[in-house]
């Protein structure tokens, strides 16, 4: 399995002096291709940072990321992942296969290609029929599933999720769990899918990177070999029990002072 991402020595302070936070200390980590990858860890453990580091949206104080053997911003400019928000962000004013289509109108494609290829996206997550929805007439999950389809106009190698359902219910999420699965399946994209829920870490991934907080490191890869299909069926089979009651003692007691209870 060739690896898309590494991180190596990663470390990320935020501010000066004694108002200086470490968010991120001595971070390694290899993220395999065509894996579903979490980062899972409590609040203000530095999910996002890590997420935003490899995505060229901040840069390390130390150390050195690299996204297929090229520099975040080479990888960025290259257009090599999607990234996906708790906020759809989806704009007011326009419908839906016009938000899709958004990221190609800085690109010279004539306005027929972005269409096309904007539908193609939006049948990638079964939402062809609502092209000319606008956003405040889909639900919240649609609307996400909205974001997911403006994330892959460009086909990125890689999808970037940061808590992506958090805001969704429980029916919603587990739909969208199912979505994920098969467009990664359909594509074999690399996913690096943030979460702090470790039953959506669990239920997802192939790979789920424990992270402990203050400063944030990591503090275990483990790897989820699931028997079977992941369905919602997998969910009642011992061994998501088992990984999920391993995960959770990875934390420790640590985990639950009441300072990272958020
Ligand atoms: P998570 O996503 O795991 O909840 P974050 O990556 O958002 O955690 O934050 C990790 C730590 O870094 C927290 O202590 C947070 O307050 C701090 N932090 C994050 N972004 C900034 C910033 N732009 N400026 C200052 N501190 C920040
Ligand atoms: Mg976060």
């Amino acid at each position: 399995m060739s690896t898309e991402i590494v991180i190596n020595q990663v470390n990320m302070r935020f501010g000066k002096g004694d108002k200086a936070v470490t968010a991120l200390s001595d971070i390694n980590l290899d993220i395999p291709s065509g894996e579903i990858v979490s980062l899972l860890g409590p609040s203000g453990c530095g999910k996002s940072t890590l997420l935003r580091l490899i995505a060229d949206l901040l840069e390390p104080s130390a150390g050195k990321i690299e996204v297929e053997n090229e520099s975040p911003r080479q990888a960025r400019l290259q257009r090599k992942f999607g990234i996906i928000f708790q906020q759809p962000t989806l704009l007011e004013w326009r419908n839906v296969v016009d938000n899709v289509s958004l990221p190609l109108e800085f690109t010279g494609h004539s306005r027929k290609e972005r269409k096309q290829i904007a539908m193609e996206q939006l049948r990638m997550v079964g939402l062809e029929k609502f092209a000319g929805h606008y956003p405040w007439q889909l639900s919240g999950g649609m609307q996400q599933r909205v974001a997911i389809a403006r994330a892959l106009t460009f086909n990125p190698p890689m999808l970037l999720m940061d808590e992506p359902f958090s805001a969704l219910d429980e029916f919603t999420k587990e739909r969208l769990h199912l979505e994920v699965i098969r467009i990664q399946e359909q594509t074999r994209k690399t996913v690096v899918f943030v979460t702090h829920s470790i039953p959506e870490a669990v239920f997802l991934s192939n790979r789920v990177i424990v992270l402990s907080a203050h400063p944030g490191k990591v503090k275990h890869n483990l790897s989820i070999e699931l028997p079977g299909k992941r369905d919602l069926q997998i969910r009642e089979h011992p061994a998501f029990f088992e990984y999920t009651t391993k995960v959770r003692s990875c934390f420790g007691e640590g985990a639950y002072d009441e300072d990272l209870l958020v």
